[in-house]
């Protein structure tokens, strides 16, 4: 079966080790199935992405011998496809403005004594979802910032009964992302969260292995409640552990992990890099 994967780094950063690893896997895989191997740049969160790290990408991935079919999709410039996925969901009356701060919520959990922890943290006590219509359209109407948050029990009503994640050499379990709560949707800084844009471009670009670390496996439960919701084909997921430096740290870039680009100066080369990894 030929599979069409994908990289999809978000550029907050210079690329490390683990997303050489991240890359070098999902084009692997397409390559080896005679599929297709796509990019897209994740940096819709304009406060953290810059574009140098873009270039940065490009050129480190063309460094590593890693070629992609097609053009890049850069979700910066698709922001309209996904507030028309956030009005698809409002127009079913499952998404809520919530205009609660940070400091707001950490209060209501601690008052809340035992509030239960979701996979993105402490789950949202529900505060604003039992505002009165008229008093979330003044507020919404005076300019407070708000985010839109997914209305979990009226979402399961209404997707189908009886979804199940598939996981690749694992049997389907059935999907259950009420861990997650009411999840933000839309947030207040920027056009929809990494869940929303994450679905509709899988879709878009006709993703059907999705390959990344396995921090990021629950959260495949919540995806395919989406993608029933907005009636788009489910991919097929690989999840593999993270990449962990010399000390069992996870790498990332805020940790100063080992780019490519001091790996590189330093006198590393490609094939050391996927010697490393039997890729
Ligand atoms: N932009 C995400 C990251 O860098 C990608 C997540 C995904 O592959 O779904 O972690």
């Amino acid at each position: 079966m030929s599979h069409v994967t994908r990289f999809a780094p978000s550029p907050t950063g210079y690329l490390h080790l683990g997303h050489a690893f991240a890359a070098l896997t999902a084009w692997r895989r397409a390559r080896d199935s005679g599929g297709r191997f796509l990019l897209r740049l994740e940096d819709i969160d304009a406060g953290r992405c810059r574009p140098e790290f873009s270039e940065a990408v490009l050129e480190d991935l063309a460094w590593l011998g890693i070629d992609w079919d097609g053009p890049v999709r850069v979700q910066s410039a698709h922001r309209q496809e996904y507030r028309a996925v956030l009005d698809r969901l409002a127009s079913r009356a499952l998404l809520y403005p919530c205009f609660c701060t940070r400091a707001e919520i950490a209060r209501e959990v601690a008052a809340a004594a035992g509030a239960p922890q979701g996979p993105d943290g402490p789950r949202y006590p529900g505060t604003c979802r039992t505002v009165s219509a008229g008093a979330r359209a003044a507020r919404c109407a005076s300019g407070v910032p708000y985010a839109l948050r997914l209305d979990m029990a009226r979402a399961l009503a209404v997707a189908p009964a009886g979804l199940m994640v598939s996981e690749e050499g694992e049997a389907p379990v059935s999907c259950d992302p009420r861990p997650f709560g009411d999840v933000v949707l839309g947030r207040k800084d920027m056009p929809a969260s990494y869940h929303v844009c994450v679905i509709h471009d899988d879709a878009r670009q006709g993703v059907t292995l999705v390959t990344r670390g396995s921090d990021l496996k629950p959260a495949t439960h919540l995806h395919r409640l989406l993608q029933a919701l907005l009636d788009l084909p489910a991919p097929n997921y690989h999840h593999y552990p993270l990449i962990a430096d010399n000390l069992g740290n996870r790498l990332a870039k805020r940790n100063d992990a080992v780019t490519l680009r001091s790996l590189r100066s330093a006198g590393t080369t490609p094939s050391d890099i996927r010697a490393r990894f039997g890729l």
